[in-house]
């Protein structure tokens, strides 16, 4: 690291340390003179058979498009769902390098309907993928990632549409490698994200997964990681910051953190280098709001190892979440009579208080058949949950939000 950077990363994390994630616009953010202003260089991993070596904080394509130069320049080399640039929407930032310099990813989603009705069509995807790639100009997708999973590993058996779709494409030139985003479906009487994943890795020529994942969620995760990296299957995790973004606004959360013995750390520093500590998990998608946050994650990222501050700052948020901030683990779901996503209203939720993406939230939870409505407060689901939420009074909690 350069002096010039390490003083720059000393600064800033005093800074952030002192204000948490910072609320400011990248448009009221000084101009920073030269890339040694930048944030430190990530570091990348091998992103399983793909062979892709990766930058480990994903880049997305819904990021602010001031953030993108710097996010170049700090080692951010993957772009998820790219698909949704153009050839006037792509980023000079990216244009400008050759195209064998970054990897754009394009998300294929299910039609006629959302991922829960949708249908997999392969000729739909197949045309679907050549369609954006005419529109941007980009020439190849490194990557193909059938969006949100299959509902089963019935269904992953029995339907190859996705898989054909890639396979013509790929024939073609158009694509270079197979990956999922996979949720879980127990709400609609399907299997769980890691055990789809599990019969994915043995039996279909996917290369890479992409799921949830955040401090203190279940354990099947981390054996799901675990079991990936010894089968040279890339993990992306996502949704990662769960509960960061409200603690961040909480004052007596604020007033806790401002303890010596956090000095130095943030929540969502600390969930960064805790991400990262993990050998086995190839990177991570951390939604980025403005420049301070991804200063803030890029630093966590490119520091060594956790210190005894990050331990504590993710003791004190997860003490914090409980009873309040939902880990879309979906354990809730399979018992409830009444068939109520559950775990989706709460991700949807999510978006709205640490994302802040409350726009995003409301669309989202108006496109449910069932909505937070529908409960009739049994209890049933209330033994399943680790994090001891009263989910009917949240339930109701989030209508009043997002409804
Ligand atoms: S309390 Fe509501 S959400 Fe929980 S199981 Fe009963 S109907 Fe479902
Ligand atoms: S409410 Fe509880 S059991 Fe249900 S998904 Fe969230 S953390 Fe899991």
């Amino acid at each position: 690291m350069s002096h010039d950077a390490h003083d720059l990363s000393r600064r800033d994390m005093i800074r952030i340390g002192a204000t948490g994630v910072a609320a400011a616009s990248i448009a009221g953010l000084p101009v920073l003179a030269d890339d040694k202003a930048a944030p430190d260089k990530l570091p990348t991993r091998r992103y399983g058979r793909t062979g892709l070596e990766i930058g480990w904080l994903v880049g997305a394509s819904d990021w602010p498009k001031e953030l993108i130069p710097r996010a170049v320049n700090a080692g951010v080399n993957y772009w998820h769902k790219a698909q949704a640039w153009n050839a006037d929407t792509l980023p000079p930032a990216l244009k400008k390098l050759p195209r064998e310099a970054y990897y754009l990813e394009c998300v294929v989603d299910r039609v006629n309907g959302d991922h829960t009705r949708g249908k997999i069509d392969e000729e739909r995807h197949y045309e679907f993928v050549k369609d954006r790639l005419k529109k941007s100009g980009v020439g190849y997708y490194d990557v193909f990632k059938f969006h949100f999973g299959y509902h089963s590993i019935e269904e992953a058996k029995q339907n190859s549409g996705m898989v054909r779709a890639f396979e013509r494409l790929k024939k073609e030139g158009l694509v270079k490698h197979l990956a999922i985003s996979q949720h879980h479906y127990n709400s609609i009487g399907g299997d769980m994200a890691w055990e789809i994943m599990h019969y994915l890795a043995d039996n279909r020529p996917y290369e890479a997964t992409q799921f949830f994942h955040t401090y203190g969620d279940r354990k099947e995760v981390a054996e799901w990681i675990e079991t990936a990296k010894k089968k040279d299957i890339g993990t992306i995790a996502m949704k990662t910051m769960g509960g960061v973004g409200r603690a961040a606004n909480d004052e007596k959360f604020k007033k806790l953190l401002a303890d010596p013995k956090f000095q130095g750390s943030t929540p969502a520093s600390a969930m960064v280098k805790w991400l990262r500590s993990n050998e086995n998990l190839t990177a991570a998608v951390i939604a980025n709001k403005n420049f301070d946050q991804f200063r803030e994650n890029t630093l966590a990222a490119a520091s060594l190892a956790m210190k005894p501050q990050d331990h504590a700052a993710l003791g004190l948020l997860a003490g914090h979440n409980k009873g309040l901030t939902c880990l879309l683990c979906a354990e809730c779901v399979s018992v409830c009579p009444e068939h109520i996503a559950i775990a989706d209203i709460f991700r949807y939720e999510r978006y709205a208080r640490d994302y802040y993406d409350v726009d995003r939230a409301r669309k989202e939870y108006a496109s449910l058949t069932r909505n937070g409505t529908t409960c009739v407060g049994c209890g049933d689901c209330l033994p399943t949950c680790s994090q001891e939420i009263d989910i009917s009074a949240k339930l109701k909690d989030v209508h009043r939000l997002l409804g």
